[in-house]
């Protein structure tokens, strides 16, 4: 495969890294993500899966070497698994990685992990059974824990734990987090709660916690060393002295990222998502269905599309929420 091009935007920011939504849908209703009565896309409005391997194909040819695959929950979309399959087996893709809440993974991990996954960040806000519940609304926490085991003995690479941190919610289960990822030798990475569509369950200023409240707790059991580690994603990471984990902040309140995006998004309906904070999009829809099987329209389009990359996002807590897309439409 010849890298035709590469990715540059108005800035000067590479774009290397895509992330792909690949369903609106998903088995929980966590708070922060979506409100508990949720419409879904009907299907003839979201791609398909041969679509979205084209799409990955295009990206890849542009530059593209890292396609994070998440929702909604990716593993309840059926026969996924074929995309995964033609991803997998894209020349010049140098990481395959997914995000999922982690229920169905008992069933799906070893065969992700046949078609080249490589990393798998699992989402877990809480480790009591009635918690992670009222948090998810209707998840299992035993499901999610069995799905932990089951990528672990699958063998991936590295395993990270995502954990949206909301004063008086979970955040005095911060260091039991912490515990549980240096006793599997996993990662973890806190995320400080986006403004992304509207909630009915609260009040999203009001739960808020800075990465670096976080910080001061797990340094009260933990000595946290900075580390240049990085995966080409927005988590700032530390290493926890003695252990084989990492621990990660994504704090687009206190630490702005823009500066560093490598990265644009996919929704569910094939809209080029160019900032996830901005509704600067281009429909790759259409183009893929004006020239179905071909390669180039939607390349070009892709191409375009870098002039309209914004500087960066605006988040703002205590404003009514500006971006009204819900974060399973956009991918996390
Ligand atoms: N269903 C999968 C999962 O939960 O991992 C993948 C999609 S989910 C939208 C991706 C990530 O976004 C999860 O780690 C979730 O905790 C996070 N997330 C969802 N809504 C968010 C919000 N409003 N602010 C910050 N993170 C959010
Ligand atoms: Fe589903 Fe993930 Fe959103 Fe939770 S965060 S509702 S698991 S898409």
């Amino acid at each position: 495969m010849t890298t035709d091009s590469q990715l540059i935007d108005r800035f000067g920011r590479r774009v290397t890294y895509v992330r792909m939504s690949v369903t609106d849908r998903c088995d929980f209703r966590c708070v922060y993500c979506m409100s508990e009565d949720m419409q879904f896309l009907p299907r003839a409005q979201i791609l398909t899966l041969e679509e979205l391997a084209t799409l990955g194909r295009a990206f890849t040819e542009l530059g593209v070497d890292k396609i994070r695959i998440t929702g909604g929950e990716p593993l309840v979309r059926s026969n996924v698994m074929t995309l995964f399959q033609s991803l997998g087996a894209l020349p010049g893709l140098r990481e395959l990685v997914m995000t999922t809440n982690g229920s169905q993974l008992p069933r799906y991990a070893e065969s992700l992990r046949r078609a080249g996954v490589r990393r798998l960040n699992i989402s877990l806000d809480s480790l009591d059974p009635d918690r992670f519940h009222r948090i998810t609304r209707t998840g299992k926490l035993a499901k999610v824990l069995e799905g932990i085991e089951a990528a672990r003995e699958a063998g991936f690479d590295r395993i990270k734990i995502n954990t949206v941190a909301m004063k008086n919610r979970n955040d005095d289960e911060i260091l039991d987090l912490v515990d549980f990822v240096v006793a599997r030798g996993l990662d973890i990475s806190f995320i400080e709660e986006m403004p992304l569509g509207e909630i009915d369950d609260h009040d999203r200023a009001e739960v808020y916690m800075s990465s670096d409240e976080v910080r001061e707790r797990i340094s009260t059991r933990y000595s946290l060393v900075p580390s240049t580690a990085t995966t080409g994603g927005p988590s700032r990471y530390f290493k926890v002295s003695g252990t084989d984990s990492k621990v990660g902040f994504i704090s687009p309140h206190s630490h702005n990222f823009c500066e560093s995006c490598n990265r644009v998004r996919v929704t569910t309906e094939g809209r080029l998502l160019l900032c996830l904070g901005q509704e600067h999009s281009v429909d790759l829809r259409r183009v893929l269905r004006a020239h179905p099987g071909e390669l180039e329209p939607v390349k070009q389009a892709i191409r375009d599309a870098m002039a309209i990359k914004p500087k960066g996002h605006d988040f703002n807590l205590a404003a009514k929420p500006v971006i009204m897309r819900h974060m399973n439409m956009t991918g996390g």
